[in-house]
């Protein structure tokens, strides 16, 4: 089980003082200290892109977009740094990563750039010391190392984005607003608060413009799968914060192999050679000297791996390869599971008892994901989502 990854974005506000910055650095710490490797994304301080803006309109309203990036990318900078620095009075060792230190490359459409790559190499490798990694948002390079900036809003993007390159278990935005309304409260005060938000409907509501998160950035978190959730910079966690439903999932099975070293190897080195990222792997070794192998991986893979994956079944002497794309994954997710004995035996009463056949199960400290038939997939959802994050509060 490898050590839980959370990418946290703080915005503007979250960071507007030195004593705001030093709230952060605490929280950080405190995720930090109860197991888990840390990426900080970062906006500049509040106001700082506007006033930055300001200097720019003053002198040229015309100013060479180009520039114009060099100047707005420095409030991130500043900001991350300052991070950085607090974490370190807090105890952490930290380092401030700027978009092009870790080539977050874009293209080059200066002041509304689109992220191309991250190679998160450094990031990696700082985690991978102990390290938190604090980066800068909003800004990147282009191709010829020009520095590049993703739009108003758009740490919220680095933030998903690093997540997807990370292949982090989840992506925290923190926020002045306490999760996703009706509409912003800023402006509504008596906005409601939405219970329960699906990508599709964020998406929706970002494109109509509520102010929570960049739609870029919702975008992305549907296109590479990453946990997405908003919490408030002035909250604490809760046990469960979302339930995650991926459609995108097909399995493999290789029934009876004759089980010997080096098997696992042979299966999945074809799968990855040919670039198939497979998610959940099972394997189940009998009494008589063969192993069943399970695997999922994305629905529209199934077609490209299932002729490599009968090739080697008559090779190494599977008794069937049988597939089945009817499944989907249904994952609980939250940071408050951690301390929580029991929260998987807890999600798999909810579904026993809705009559729900669980297909594959894999754990983290903060996640626990089923595969179960397509059929079932709502219905899970819902019960799991009444059961674990309406009713929480009773715990
Ligand atoms: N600092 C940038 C802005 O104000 C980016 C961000 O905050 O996400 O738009
Ligand atoms: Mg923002």
């Amino acid at each position: 089980m490898s050590t839980p990854l959370v990418v946290q974005k703080y915005g503007g506000s979250s960071v507007g003082s030195i004593e705001r910055i030093r709230n952060v650095a605490k929280r950080v710490a405190r995720t930090a200290r109860a197991g888990n490797r840390v990426v900080v994304v970062v906006s500049a301080m509040a106001g700082e892109t506007n006033r930055l803006l300001g200097l720019i309109a003053d002198l040229a309203p015309d100013a060479a977009h180009r520039e114009s990036d060099v100047i707005l990318a420095s409030g991130e900078q500043v900001s991350c740094a300052l991070m950085a620095i607090a974490l370190h009075a807090e105890g952490l060792a930290a380092r401030s990563f700027l978009g092009h230190q870790i080539r977050i490359e874009t293209d080059d459409a200066h002041g509304r750039a689109r992220i191309r790559s991250i190679d998160a190499d450094n990031i990696c490798r700082a985690l991978d010391k102990g390290c938190v990694a604090v980066v800068a948002g909003f800004q990147g390079c282009d191709e010829h190392g020009n520095i590049t900036t993703l739009g108003r809003g758009g740490s919220d993007t680095s933030a998903v984005a690093i997540a997807a390159a990370t292949a982090a278990d989840v992506c925290e935005i923190y926020t002045d607003v306490d999760g996703v309304y009706t509409t912003d409260p800023r402006i509504v005060p008596h906005a409601r608060k939405l219970e329960r938000i699906s990508q599709e409907e964020m998406l929706e509501l970002a494109s109509l413009g509520a102010k929570v998160l960049q739609i870029r950035s919702v975008e992305f978190a549907k296109r590479y799968g990453v946990n997405l959730h908003v919490r408030s910079s002035f909250n604490e966690n809760t046990l469960v914060s979302g339930i995650a439903l991926d459609r995108d999932q097909a399995k493999i099975t290789l029934a009876s192999v004759p089980d010997r070293p080096g098997l696992a190897e042979k299966i999945f080195g074809p799968i990855a050679e040919h670039g198939i990222i497979v998610d959940m792997i099972i394997q189940n070794a009998g009494e008589d000297g063969h192993t069943d192998m399970t695997f999922t991986l994305p629905r529209a893979e199934l077609a490209r791996a299932l002729p490599l994956m009968r090739t080697l079944g008559d090779e190494i002497g599977a008794a069937a390869v049988r597939d089945e794309a009817s499944i989907v994954k249904v994952s609980v997710v939250g940071l408050g599971m951690r301390s929580h004995a029991g929260v998987a035996v807890r999600i798999f009463q909810i579904l026993g008892s809705e009559g729900i056949n669980i297909q594959m199960i894999a754990t983290s400290e903060i996640k626990v994901s089923l595969v179960i038939d397509e059929k079932y997939a709502e219905l899970a959802v819902r019960a799991l989502h009444k059961e674990l994050v309406e009713k929480e509060s009773v715990e």
